[in-house]
C-alpha cells in the first residue's frame, strides 16, 4: 500500500513536472487573441459620424474626378474604375468586432463570415458606382478575398445593389500565394482607360507600395507619389487592420500578443 502510494506520488510529481515544463509552450500555442487594442478603431468605424463623413468625402471626390474625365473627349478607350472591396465599398467591421468578443484573430472564422454575405455598403459607395455605371464606366472589383468566397461575394454585392457584378468584373485572389494585385490591375489597364483606383490599403494602388514593407519606406513611397492621391488614387480610412498594421510588426505574424504590444509601445513617438 505504502509502496503503491509512493509510486503514485512519484508518478504524480513526474506528471506535474512535465505539465509545468510544457505549459509555456501550450500557453503560447493556444494564447487567446487579446484584441482589446483594436476596440477603439472598430468603434470609430462603427459609431463615428467622422468615418461616415470621410466615406462621403471620398466618393464625392471620386464623382468630381469622374465628371472631369468624362469631359475629356479625346479619350477613345472605354473608361474603367478599379475598387477594392473590404473597407472600400463595404464595411466588414462586424467580423472584427466578433473577433474581439471571441478573442480570436484573423483568419479564424473569416471564410464562414464571408459566406454569410453580410457586409454592408459604405456611405456614398452605392450611389457613386451606380452613377459611374450609368455613364458607361466599367466597374472592376479587385479584391484579395480568395476564390472560395467568390459566389458569396458576388451575391453580397448584388444583394446590396452594386452594379455590373459578374465573373469578369469581380476579380478575386486566384492564387493564394500571390497577394499582389498588380497583374489584375495591368490586365484591366491594357484594355481600359482607368479613371480612378479606390482602396483602403496602399497595396490597392500600385506595385511600388507592395514592395515597401517598412514603416519608413511606406511613408517615403507615399510622399514620392503624392501627386496621385486625390487625382488618380482615392484612399478610404481603415484604422482596424491592413499593411500599415503589418508593418508595425515587420510582417512577423508569429509574434505573441505581448510582443506585439511591446512593439506598438516602442513605436510611439512622445
Ligand atoms: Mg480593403
Amino acid at each position: 500500500m505504502v509502496t503503491t502510494k509512493r509510486i503514485s506520488s512519484r508518478l504524480g510529481f513526474l506528471i506535474l513536472l512535465i505539465t509545468f515544463c510544457a505549459s509555456p509552450v501550450l500557453a503560447q500555442a493556444s494564447e487567446p487573441a487579446d484584441k482589446e487594442n483594436e476596440v477603439l478603431a472598430i468603434l470609430w468605424q462603427q459609431s463615428s459620424g467622422e468615418h461616415r463623413a470621410l466615406c462621403y468625402q471620398a466618393y464625392a471626390l471620386a464623382r468630381m474626378l469622374l465628371d472631369r474625365d468624362l469631359h475629356n473627349h479625346r479619350i477613345r478607350m472605354r473608361r474603367a474604375m478599379i475598387l477594392d472591396l473590404d473597407e472600400t465599398v463595404w464595411d466588414t467591421s462586424s467580423y472584427e468586432a466578433m473577433n474581439v468578443k471571441l478573442k480570436r484573430a484573423y483568419p479564424e472564422g473569416w471564410n464562414e463570415w464571408m459566406n454569410q454575405a453580410r457586409a454592408t455598403a459604405l456611405p456614398g459607395a452605392l450611389e457613386f458606382l451606380n452613377y459611374a455605371n450609368s455613364r458607361g464606366v466599367r466597374v472592376f472589383y479587385v479584391t484579395n478575398r480568395k476564390t472560395v468566397a467568390k459566389e458569396a461575394t458576388e451575391q453580397n454585392l448584388k444583394r446590396l445593389g452594386f452594379p455590373a457584378v459578374n465573373d469578369e468584373t469581380v476579380l478575386m485572389r486566384d492564387d493564394p500565394a500571390v497577394e499582389s494585385k498588380t497583374a489584375r490591375r495591368k490586365a484591366i489597364s491594357a484594355k481600359y482607360h482607368v479613371v480612378l483606383l479606390m482602396g483602403d490599403d496602399l497595396n490597392d494602388f500600385d506595385e511600388v507600395f507592395e514592395k515597401s514593407k517598412t514603416i519608413a519606406s511606406r511613408i517615403e513611397a507615399t510622399d514620392r507619389n503624392r501627386s496621385q492621391f486625390g487625382t488618380h488614387f482615392i484612399v478610404l480610412p481603415n484604422p482596424m487592420y491592413g499593411n500599415w498594421a503589418n508593418s508595425l510588426y515587420e510582417y512577423n505574424f508569429k509574434l505573441t500578443e505581448h510582443q506585439k504590444a511591446e512593439k506598438r509601445r516602442g513605436l510611439l513617438k512622445d
